[in-house]
């Protein structure tokens, strides 16, 4: 293992997807990882399945993001599974995208819920996790491309922008501790979340591939080393940042 022996580390959204892979690199280099999910136990307990027949540590947590009392549960379960240890690594990835939350379909419900996700919880989780950390961690916010291109979901897009501008002035305002706060953005990249269009289609893979310098789509580790090394030791005078991992998505 690596540079984050004896480090704290909660992902949320850990279960699957990106924030797995997240979870399975930052337990590699040696942080204790709380893997954080809301519906699928399942999947949370594969991850921390797979982290510990790695040789790593972590523990599943559930809390029903947008839900009263997420935070409180969320809290409650860290607690439970690392007492009263400090927390080094806050990642921000949990969100989930409504394909009918275009300008035409909105409605309100599905804009709350929207923004009860994917910025208020972010918002709430860091604001308990300030507290407990320890001066010189790390926060990162997982936002995506869609804060810079445009998509028919106008609503995610809009929870997105949101999560990037918190970065900026966080990272302000946590400095003095020697906290850094960063965002990475990924692009297109093969998760649950795209399954619907991108998994099982060809055509959409090669679509992609043809918009991207690299020539393909992401995979979700692809994503999680940006993640890692913000992170980690190597990353200390970088702060308030939002990094584009995409293979290079709409370059020209
Ligand atoms: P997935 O849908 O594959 O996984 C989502 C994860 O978040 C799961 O662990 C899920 O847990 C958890 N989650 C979602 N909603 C809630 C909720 N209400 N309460 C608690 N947990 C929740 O997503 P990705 O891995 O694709 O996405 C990870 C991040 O990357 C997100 O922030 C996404 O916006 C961003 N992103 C993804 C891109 C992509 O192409 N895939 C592109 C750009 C950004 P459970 O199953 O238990 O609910």
């Amino acid at each position: 293992s690596g540079g984050l022996e004896g480090r704290t580390a909660v992902v949320t959204g850990g279960s699957r997807g990106i924030g797995r892979s997240i979870a399975e690199r930052l337990a590699a280099e040696g942080a204790l990882v709380a893997v954080h999910y809301g519906n699928d136990e399942a999947a949370a307990r594969a991850t921390v399945a797979t982290i510990e027949e790695a040789g790593g540590q972590a523990f599943a947590v559930r809390a029903l993001l947008g839900a009263d009392g997420d935070v409180d549960t969320l809290f409650a379960g860290l607690r439970a599974g690392w007492g009263d240890r400090p927390l080094d690594i806050l990642v921000n990835n949990a969100a989930f995208i409504d394909y009918g939350a275009t300008i035409d379909k909105a409605t309100p419900e599905s804009y709350e819920r929207l923004f009860a996700v994917n910025v208020r919880a972010p918002l709430f989780i860091t604001q308990r996790a300030l507290p407990l950390m320890r001066d010189g961690g790390r926060i990162v916010n997982v936002s995506s491309g869609v804060t810079w291109f445009a998509t028919p979901e106008i609503v995610y897009a809009m929870s997105k922008g949101a999560l990037n501008v918190f970065t900026r002035s966080l990272a302000n305002s946590q400095g003095s501790r020697g906290i850094t706060v960063n965002t990475v953005s990924p692009g297109i990249t093969d998760t649950d979340m795209n399954m619907n269009w991108l998994r099982d289609s060809a055509d959409a893979q090669r679509s992609v591939a043809a918009m991207t310098a690299l020539g393909r789509h992401g995979r979700p580790a692809d994503v999680a080393d940006a993640v890692v090394f913000f992170a980690s030791d190597d990353a200390r005078w970088i702060t308030g940042q939002t990094l584009e991992v995409n293979g290079g998505l709409l370059l020209g």
